[in-house]
């Protein structure tokens, strides 16, 4: 008899995982205490592997040799608790699938930009003509691709969830690029236990391996002090820009025709540039690259200029350190959309920025109390919203010709909306109906 590999969750990673343990002949039981999506449902099916929904069968998943959980799953779930009591393995989707590869991993984590630099730098692996296979966070399964697909390089965006769970897993390539507070709920609200969480990208690294960091975070400079990392450090620093040209190593690019813009993005750039140049793309290549590299919806997204004001959506900015990099990376007067469920924001670090810059504040969300007690004193104009419409018609009211209405919201979105796509959409819809009107 085959040994029985359970996983717990069927989403992207989940599934994935089952398909890859199935082909390498284990017995395979998948199970999640929720109801499962139709596609991944379907998926089950279509690969004849065995699930159950809306429950967790505990004593079939007890019988396992291993489980593959999703990072989703916290560790005070009950069948995790039981799990740890009977000592069986509990791995994740990310260490189970790099057992069956020997492609080089290039693995991208931090509190803000893991999305845009994991997009930009397997773009510019691939556009130099690489082997390159996309996944972790971003949403296509790892285990799945190892299932079906060879390459010789995979980039991995991968959360401090997602890090939590690996034991072996070693990337050839890891970048860490920032620690704000995120998550901490996770964490026992403490910032030290986030950090070790990110800090465990480089726990199997060796000598022949990379790490690059961003030298002038403050949280990681300090855990960085008490560590020995054994792969080769590369720290980066923001100097290298100088306002048209990056500038790294001997060579420099040209950023005018980027499509990224900012500050942050410059750093996120230089991230995956120095990737591009360790796989062994020439600056032409990567240069060509980032000149077609279009950024992900949601994250400084220009959608639109109307009346002369420009419209900008960075509903993906959840907490306050992205948008303390949106304010900064505006160059016109702000007519700021900010706002929604509170993560225990401080708004502290953005006081200055919203005094240099922003002429209105619109809050959207259903509790702004924390808005308001911090920005009223601050700003002349501060109004509450309850939808995007509703934000967009009243910004409308103080943008003039040369402005930018940006919402960059600092909070989840879950209040109003049911994801931060959902509020992005949302906004770029309000802002096309402002077009017609
Ligand atoms: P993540 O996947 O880590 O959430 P994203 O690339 O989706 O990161 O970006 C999330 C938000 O953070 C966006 O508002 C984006 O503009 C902002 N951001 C991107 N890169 C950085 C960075 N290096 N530092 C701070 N904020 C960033």
């Amino acid at each position: 008899m085959p040994e029985l590999i359970s996983v717990l969750g069927a989403g992207e990673s989940g599934v994935g995982a089952a398909i890859l343990a199935k082909q390498k002949g284990f017995d395979v039981f998948v199970s999640d205490f929720g109801t499962i999506k139709d596609k991944f449902r379907a998926k089950l099916i279509e690969n004849r592997i065995p699930f159950e929904e809306n429950q967790h069968t505990t004593t079939k998943i007890l019988a396992s040799k291993e489980v593959i959980k999703s990072p989703g799953i916290p560790e005070k779930a009950p069948i995790i608790k039981e799990l740890r009591k009977s000592g069986i393995p509990v791995i994740n989707e990310i260490e189970y699938a790099v057992r069956y590869t020997n492609a080089k991993i290039i693995g991208i984590t931090g509190s803000n930009g893991k999305t845009t630099t994991t997009m930009l730098t397997y773009h510019l692996l691939k556009s130099a003509g690489y082997s390159v296979g996309l996944a972790g966070n971003v949403g296509f399964s790892f285990a799945e691709q190892v299932a079906t697909q060879e390459h010789t390089y995979y980039v991995l965006e991968l959360s401090s969830f997602q890090l939590d769970d690996i034991q072996h897993f070693r990337p050839w390539i890891a970048i860490l690029l920032n620690i704000t507070p995120d998550h901490l709920d996770r964490y026992e609200y403490k910032m030290e236990r986030y950090i070790a969480s990110k800090l465990r990208i480089t726990m199997n690294q060796t000598g022949e391996d990379w790490f690059i960091f961003n030298a002038e975070d403050e949280n990681l400079q300090d855990a960085l002090e008490s560590k020995n990392i054994s792969s080769r450090a590369i720290p980066v620093k923001s100097g290298n820009f100088d306002g048209r040209f990056l500038h790294i190593g001997e060579s420099q690019f040209d950023t005018q025709t980027f499509c990224l813009k900012g500050e942050h993005n410059m750093f996120n750039s230089t991230c995956a540039i120095m990737a591009g140049k360790a796989v062994g793309a020439t600056d032409e290549a990567i240069q060509l690259g980032m000149d077609t590299f279009v950024n992900v919806p949601h994250r400084l997204e220009v959608v639109d200029t109307i009346n002369d004001v420009e419209y900008i959506n960075d509903s993906k900015a959840t907490n306050v350190d992205a948008t303390y990099f949106a304010l900064k990376a505006m160059t016109k007067p702000i007519v700021w959309i900010v706002g929604g469920t509170d993560k225990g924001n401080d708004y502290g670090p953005v006081l200055d920025l919203v005094r240099d810059k922003v002429k209105a504040i619109i809050c959207l969300g259903k509790d702004n109390t924390k808005l308001v007690e911090t920005f009223s004193s601050q700003i002349k104009i501060l109004e509450e919203t309850q939808s995007a419409e509703e934000a967009i018609q009243r910004a409308n009211i103080y943008a003039e010709s040369g402005d930018v209405v940006l919402l960059s919201p600092a909070c989840a979105s879950f209040d109003l909306f049911n994801n931060y796509e959902h509020r992005g959409d949302l906004f770029k819809e309000a802002v096309s109906q402002l077009k017609q009107e």
